[in-house]
């Protein structure tokens, strides 16, 4: 059975070579290249080399018992190209493992190339053939192209594919000033969950007034957008009147204080992002400034004035889907409910100029969207993934737990709306034996490089599985591998954001081994050492080529 892999950026390459290496005979589609004498690229990347590294050339800390270093071990151990490649080519970056991109790319290429098993179409994909009878590997990344989009909501149904991120600032729990705050859920609906930072007047047109001072982060020319409605910045909501954000984000009707029994002028919410509650996330308070503004902004909220950030708020451009909804273990396209039966073709789109890209959703999310104003020239300060300064490495872009509590959010979703909400009728609806779709990279859910690579690497493996006609068997959950899979299959998809590797994903301690081992290194050690034991055992049970 053939493997098609679509996108031939990092999952995608990783992927290809895998099924390869395991026997497979595979065709690699990627629509950069070189037309007539010129690069087609997309808005982020440089070059039409495979496996480009868009921005940063690091891979994450090579710290042992770290949660990145955990991940790249395990994919080590599962012969992953891509790490290999990355090892090779390594640069001096302390404790991260950091490239040389263009030695990395080279090397990628070079691999690909002399694999007789691979054949490469420089071409865009702009509709998936049903009558293809082999598997479907789709990675085409956070700027998959606009017309494989719609392709993808016309295959899932729409409201289950993003095409933002717009992350909340999170806190250290143990930063947060107790003193000054007060548990409370919203009209004492349910359990007391949240924290609840209170304002007086004079507190909020403090906050305010910095706020609309603050500077912002650069906005590249692809990036600006219509926003929609349920997820505007924060400077953008106070820019529409001094008393918006208190009938949004800052709501405080129902949050009485019970130590004054009044209700505050103004109210910041805070949500565990875990069980532990070790880190809280400031509920609708995505912004799109710069970090150090956003630094001094959110320090003048009442009990956050000695904060550690985990976590910047951040808005970029991301396409993803709705991974819980859709996915199983392997990454595959679940089957979809009964309905009409419909013909998924694969086109490659008509040579020439690339299109505009659509920023915005074709989701059915509220029906007005504000344009954001460019924003000042400036360094590229916090477009992407920069870690919070003051944050440990594995931890700084947590991305919320799916154990969450339930929504008491003043009435700001987190996250491209549509995503996990309403739906349109899917095209896989009433197909009879679906030939297997499987989903590996960005657009997967995971986010990062590594975890890009990574979920390349299983969606390889488990394709090679289901073209030699066996069932593939997911990575185990204690595994690092298995908890990012784990994560985006089972997080609660009215949440759902994509996630980095970090120890909340992993598969946690005993209560009773946590409340003995009182050192956190001790503890992470332990989770390692049984995650690279969990993955050992899976990996030597599986079939190996001769
Ligand atoms: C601007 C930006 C900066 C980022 N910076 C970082 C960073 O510093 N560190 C980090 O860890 N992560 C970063 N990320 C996130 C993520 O890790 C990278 O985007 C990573 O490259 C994702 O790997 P991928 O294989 O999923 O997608 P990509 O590496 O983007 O690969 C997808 C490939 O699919 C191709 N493609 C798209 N549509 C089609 C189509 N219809 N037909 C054929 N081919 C198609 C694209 O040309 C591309 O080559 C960044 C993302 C963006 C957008």
């Amino acid at each position: 059975m053939k493997i098609r892999v679509i996108g031939g950026g990092l999952a995608g390459c990783e992927a290809a070579l895998t099924a390869a290496h395991l026997g497979c005979a595979v065709d690699l589609y990627e629509m950069r290249a070189m037309v007539d004498g010129q690069p087609r690229l997309t808005p982020a990347h440089q070059t039409t080399d495979f496996g480009e590294l868009v921005c940063s050339n690091s891979l994450k800390s090579e710290s042992p018992n770290t949660a990145p270093w955990l991940l790249k071990q395990e994919m080590r151990r599962g012969g992953s190209a891509l790490l290999r490649f990355a090892d090779e080519t390594a640069v001096p970056a302390g404790h991260a493992l950091a490239v040389d991109r263009v030695e990395f790319s080279r090397r990628i290429g070079e691999a690909i190339a002399a694999q007789p098993l691979i054949r490469v179409f420089r071409e865009e994909v702009t509709r998936l053939d049903a009558d293809f009878d082999g598997v479907t590997i789709l990675a085409t990344g956070p700027l998959t192209s606009d017309a494989l989009s719609a392709e993808i909501e016309r295959l899932t149904g729409s409201g289950r594919l993003a095409f933002y991120d717009s992350i909340s600032p999170i806190v250290e729990a143990d930063s947060i000033d107790m003193e000054r705050v007060y548990m409370a859920a919203r009209w004492d609906k349910g359990t007391a969950d949240y924290i609840n930072c209170p304002m007086d007047r004079a507190e909020f047109d403090t906050f305010l007034d910095a706020l609309l001072a603050a500077e912002p982060a650069e906005i590249k020319e692809w990036e600006k957008a219509d926003y929609f409605e349920g997820c505007l910045p924060i400077e953008v909501l106070a820019r529409r009147g001094r008393d918006t954000l208190r009938f949004g984000p800052m709501k405080p009707v129902g949050l009485r204080d019970p130590r004054t029994g009044k209700t505050p002028w103004a109210v910041v919410q805070l949500r565990k992002e875990n069980l532990r509650a070790d880190s809280y996330n400031l509920v609708g308070f995505q912004n799109h400034l710069k970090f150090g503004a956003q630094a001094h902004v959110l320090r003048l909220i009442p009990g956050l004035e000695n904060a550690r950030f985990l976590r910047y708020g951040q808005i970029h451009r991301n396409t993803y889907i709705c991974a819980p909804l859709l996915l199983d273990e392997t990454l595959r396209l679940k089957p979809a409910p009964e309905g009409p039966d419909e013909t998924l073709r694969l086109k490659s789109a008509p040579k020439g100029p690339e299109k505009t890209r659509r920023l915005n959703s074709a989701l059915e999310g509220p029906e007005e969207t504000l344009r954001l104003n460019s924003a000042p020239k400036g360094p590229d300060e916090t477009l992407r993934l920069k870690p919070a300064p003051e944050g440990p490495e594995e931890t700084r872009r947590l991305k919320s737990a799916p154990e969450g509590p339930e929504e008491n959010s003043p009435g700001q979703a987190q996250r491209s709306p549509g995503i996990g909400g309403e739906q349109t009728p899917c095209a896989l609806e009433g197909r009879r034996e679906p030939s297997p779709i499987l989903f590996a990279g960005q657009l997967s859910g995971v986010e990062g490089y590594t975890e890009s690579i990574a979920t390349g690497l299983l969606a390889g493996i488990y394709a090679a599985a289901i073209a030699h006609g066996e069932e593939p068997v997911p990575a185990p959950r204690a595994s690092a591998l298995g908890s990012l899979v784990h994560y985006i299959v089972h997080a609660d998809p009215k949440h759902f954001q994509p996630a980095n590797i970090t120890f909340d994903l992993l598969e946690p301690l005993e209560e009773e081994l946590r409340k003995k081992i009182r050192d956190k290194k001790e503890r992470h050690r332990l989770v390692c050492e049984r995650s690279l034991a969990a993955f050992d055992a899976w990996w030597n049970a599986m079939p190996k080529p001769l």
